[in-house]
């Protein structure tokens, strides 16, 4: 296809020459970003260093020098390593007024002082640079988007030319994000450097947690009874002790999805306004909130698995064989207990209406579904149903413990059962939300949330009058 031939037709019938975009580099991004801009309608030129030899470019593409690409287009993309920017600078004038796209990254964070886009826009002070497209692969772009990111983060020093740019992205059928000025460019060239940010605190706290509650149960159950009964029950570690340790890592993480919250209602309420900053280590807890919830679920879901087997396991089969011969040998017969079945039948049912609410939480959480939800819908799932769902679980598990709490045999080598342990934290935040609700305490949380402000907590000019800071909404 030649750009200069070629002329296409807009709904109206129109005909209009289609917009000439440079791709400056034939590698991997070059040639997947130019396929999908051919797909979208535009001409795509590239610059090469060996125009002569460039195998594999998509077809309808041209390719020449890179002086004599920049000529055909006004917007040019630099799909080249940073390390091999140099270049650049002999093409200074024929880049002149041009919009350069920088789309690099670093292997590694850190490696220089400025960022691949400003050390750009220092090599060719007469074009204008715009950072974009860095966080998307080149796999996503030939696979059309739909199975990645499809947010363009882009930032640059000129709106004119972030529009260009925000222009072709949306042609291209990604949504573009304007990041600010080029400054922000060191953080975009970040972004794809970073390991799931979001999950790491909650997978330490899943993994510390784990392994706490782990070689709590393993002394108290297997340990204590090797020592104290000279009995191997070690085999228990596989379904028992593990039927244990999830359930509980389950529901205390599903607290530590609620607590920041309740924490942050009593802090603006001690504070007396809502614009005065959280600490650090709320703020970074709140932002995960999301990933410790979906941990939660993962743990209560292999809760759930574990606790289907338990008919058909070896152990359980056998002492039930046991208790039952015994009881015909003995002529004995086994009394029906109607608080034991209420015990058991109400036990399992908080536990399967909390898990059915724990998995519609989970569901709504996912972008696709809470898409669709407006914020109040969102609200009334994530925080009402969710307080629900703590109580439920909570509930299912103080059934579990029943009068166990009571029973001094309970207590081996001084140490509680663990489903004691389990009730700590949500008890906290059930007790701390029920407070919050109480009609003086909501109220003033309501009034807080909306705006009101306790005298004396601002100034004036908006700042907190014992610090001085600027107060943030
Ligand atoms: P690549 O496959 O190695 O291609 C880079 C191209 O740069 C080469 O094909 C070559 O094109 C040109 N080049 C190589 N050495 C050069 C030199 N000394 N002077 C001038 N040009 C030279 O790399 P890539 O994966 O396409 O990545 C290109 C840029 O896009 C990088 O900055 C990368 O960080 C960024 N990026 C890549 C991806 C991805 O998924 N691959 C995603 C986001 C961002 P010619 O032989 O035609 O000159």
């Amino acid at each position: 296809m030649n750009s200069d031939s070629v002329a296409m037709t807009d709904l109206s019938g129109k005909m209009y020459k289609p917009e000439t975009v440079c791709i400056f580099g034939t590698g991997d991004f070059g040639r997947s970003l130019g396929l999908r801009l051919l797909q979208s309608g535009y001409s795509v030129v590239y610059g090469s260093r060996d125009p002569k030899n460039s195998l594999l470019l998509p077809k309808g593409s041209k390719v020449m020098t890179h002086a004599v690409a920049a000529c055909d287009a006004h917007v040019v993309f630099v799909a080249v390593q940073r390390e091999h920017y140099g270049f650049l600078s002999s093409l200074a004038s024929d880049l002149e007024g041009k919009v350069l796209v920088d789309v690099s990254n670093n292997l590694k964070r850190g490696l220089y002082p400025e960022s691949n886009a400003e050390y750009l826009s220092r090599l060719v002070p007469g074009a204008t640079v715009v950072k974009a497209f860095n966080t998307i692969s080149a796999w996503a772009l030939q696979s059309g988007g739909l199975d990645a990111n499809r947010q363009v983060l882009l930032c640059g020093d000129n709106a004119d030319a972030k529009q260009q740019v925000v222009d072709i992205a949306q042609s291209l059928g990604f949504t573009a994000l304007d990041r600010g000025s080029l400054r922000a460019a060191a953080e975009l060239e970040d972004l794809p450097l970073q390991l799931f940010p979001l999950w790491r605190l909650p997978l330490n706290i899943a993994i510390c947690l784990t392994a706490f509650i782990f070689f709590y149960v393993l002394t108290r159950d297997v340990i204590y009874e090797r020592v104290t009964n000279g009995k191997d029950i070690a085999f228990r570690i596989m379904i028992s002790l593990a039927n244990k340790v999830f359930p509980i890592v389950s529901l205390v993480m599903l607290s530590l999805c609620y607590l920041p919250g309740t924490l942050a209602g009593f802090l603006q309420l001690y504070n007396g306004t809502k614009y005065r900053r959280f600490p650090d280590w709320l703020d970074r807890w709140m932002l995960c909130r999301k990933q410790l919830g979906l941990l939660a679920l993962a743990f209560g879901f292999l809760h759930v698995l574990y606790t289907l087997v338990i008919p058909i396991r070896y152990y359980v089969r056998y002492r039930t064989n046991v208790y039952v011969i015994s009881l015909v040998k003995g002529n004995k017969t086994y009394e029906f207990d109607n608080t034991m079945s209420w015990r058991c039948d109400s036990y399992y049912s908080m536990g399967i209406l909390g898990f059915g609410l724990f998995v519609l939480l989970g569901i709504t959480s996912l972008p696709s579904v809470s898409n669709s939800l407006n914020w109040r819908e969102f609200r009334f799932v994530q925080s009402k149903l969710g307080y629900i769902t703590l109580l439920l679980c909570t509930a299912h598990t103080f059934l579990y413990g029943w009068d166990k709490f009571l029973k001094p045999a309970s207590y081996r080598w001084w140490m509680p059962p663990a489903y004691m342990l389990s009730l700590v934290v949500p008890c906290v935040v059930l007790i701390l939300k029920l407070i919050l609700i109480t009609p003086c305490m909501d109220r003033s949380v309501t009034r807080i949330r909306q705006g009101w402000e306790r005298q004396g907590k601002t100034s004036a000019n908006g700042r907190d009058t014992k610090t001085n800071y600027p107060l943030i909404a």
